[in-house]
């Protein structure tokens, strides 16, 4: 009521002074006054998320609908690495649960070293060097039924399985032996970094995201877009040869068996300590008092709840580790990690900076327990992000340094805890991420204010 009353003082007022006013003012004003005072329009809305609406699956305020539901898989990897062919090749098995209240009568999956197919569509140059046969499917199975795979449609990194019916609310057991080789050059996001060096992402066919919005997920992968992926578990086993050490998105299960005792137990004390221990030196590299001496040795990784696994793989890079208590009402304790080169000094600080970011998303920004158990930094030739791991160029500024490790660990939350879809709108995780760069190095290293 007072609102209506001050609305005609207002508008009276308007009318006093509007002979004043020239022409153009007036009409000026008048195009005010009904904006103002007049119903307000609702924004324009795509009609698959009205869609949504109707089916209660999403509501207008944001959250999810009584009706959401989200599809997941749990993977279980075992697979090869050969450095000096840069081969990888093994099992995937994939128990796969439909949530949805579709009957799904083709599967799709996601390809994704097909990028480097020869005749592959890209937005991003492969030397001719780098291009490569994509993956090879040697067998594959439904619910243990041999599928037959000339039956299967590969487009690009999409792979159609037509014939497969999954009711709502079950789930299908598929396994796919597999193998592709990695790209030496030509580093997108994933590849050898040097000869004795890898980052090793999208290495295994994955079912493709089915969303209440879009269904299935048949955006293509041509290179500068980013990813979309259910959560799931992950049980991976890489098997490779045993100089080397393995850095993954899981937690690392048999410690013991792939790594020499004094080596373990810095892992333990970086796990308790705030302070920084250097889990692997350069003296350690040097007197290959690393990884247990077997001609091979198997590292079994889990990760529950994640978008996302990748791996890292290095023969000669330095291991600086700490941990900090991130929960103090539990006392979790999150360890972050940073392995790198030993010729590129500016990484040395990095594993302070990056127990920083944690305690400054902790207890700062957004103030929450970071929901990981680790956090690791590798030093690669890319600034990208995965779950619970960052590929990070060895930038020579210190202030790239610093923005770029706050910028990459702040994805933790954004995509990968809050899940949002990259692909449509990566706007959403960059944003937050960039806003980082101003926010946290002032916070970190006061010399950096702004
Ligand atoms: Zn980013």
């Amino acid at each position: 009521m007072l609102h209506l009353f001050r609305s005609f003082i207002c508008f009276a007022k308007i009318l006093k002074a509007v002979h004043l006013l020239k022409p153009y003012q007036s009409v000026f004003l008048l195009i005010m006054f009904i904006g103002k005072y007049s119903s307000a329009q609702e924004l324009p809305v795509a009609r698959s998320v009205l869609k949504a609406y109707s089916k209660v699956t999403r509501s207008k305020g944001g959250l999810s609908g009584k009706l959401y539901w989200q599809n997941t898989g749990n993977y279980n990897i075992n697979i090869n690495f050969n450095p000096s062919t840069r081969e990888l090749s093994g099992i995937v098995a994939i128990d796969y649960i439909n949530n949805s209240p579709d009957t799904l009568k083709t599967l799709v999956f996601k390809l994704y070293p097909n990028l480097y197919k020869n005749d592959a569509m890209r937005n991003m140059p492969v030397a001719p060097g780098d291009l490569t046969t994509g993956v090879h499917i040697s067998s594959m199975s439904i619910d243990g039924n041999e599928y037959d795979s000339t039956r299967c449609a590969i487009k690009g990194t999409n792979m159609h399985l037509k014939g497969s019916r999954i009711l709502p609310g079950q789930k299908a057991h598929i396994a796919i032996n597999y193998s592709y080789t990695l790209n030496k050059g030509s580093f997108i996001r994933t590849g050898q970094i040097d000869s004795g060096a890898f980052f090793i992402a999208y290495f295994f066919p994955r079912v493709a995201v089915y969303d209440d919005i879009d269904g299935w997920n048949e955006y293509p992968y041509i290179g500068k877009e980013e990813f979309y992926n259910d959560y799931g578990n992950f049980k991976v086993a890489i098997t490779l040869p045993g100089k080397y050490e393995v850095w993954a998105t899981g937690n690392l299960e048999n410690t013991q068996e792939v790594y020499k005792p004094n080596i373990v137990q810095r892992i333990n004390n970086a796990e308790l300590s705030d302070s920084i221990t250097d889990v692997i030196t350069t003296d350690d590299l040097n007197k290959g008092n690393v990884t247990q001496s077997n001609q091979t040795n198997t590292w079994r990784f889990e990760a529950n709840g994640v978008t996302d696994f990748a791996f890292a793989v290095s023969d000669h890079y330095m291991w600086r580790s700490s941990s900090i208590m991130v929960d103090p009402s539990t006392k979790r304790r999150t360890r972050v990690d940073a392995i790198f080169n030993p010729v590129h000094d500016a990484y040395l600080p990095v594993a302070a900076y990056a127990r920083k970011t944690v305690e400054l998303i902790s207890y700062h920004f957004p103030a929450l327990p970071f929901p990981y158990s680790h956090e690791t930094i590798f030093d690669g030739l890319d600034a990208m992000e995965y779950p619970r791991m960052v590929n990070n160029l060895p930038f020579r500024e210190k202030k790239e340094v610093l923005e770029f490790t706050a910028h990459e660990v702040f994805h933790a939350l954004f995509p990968f805890y809050v899940g949002i879809n990259e692909t449509k709108y990566s706007f959403m995780d960059e944003g937050w991420a960039t806003m980082t760069e101003f926010l946290f190095p002032p916070l970190i290293d006061s010399r950096h204010a702004i």
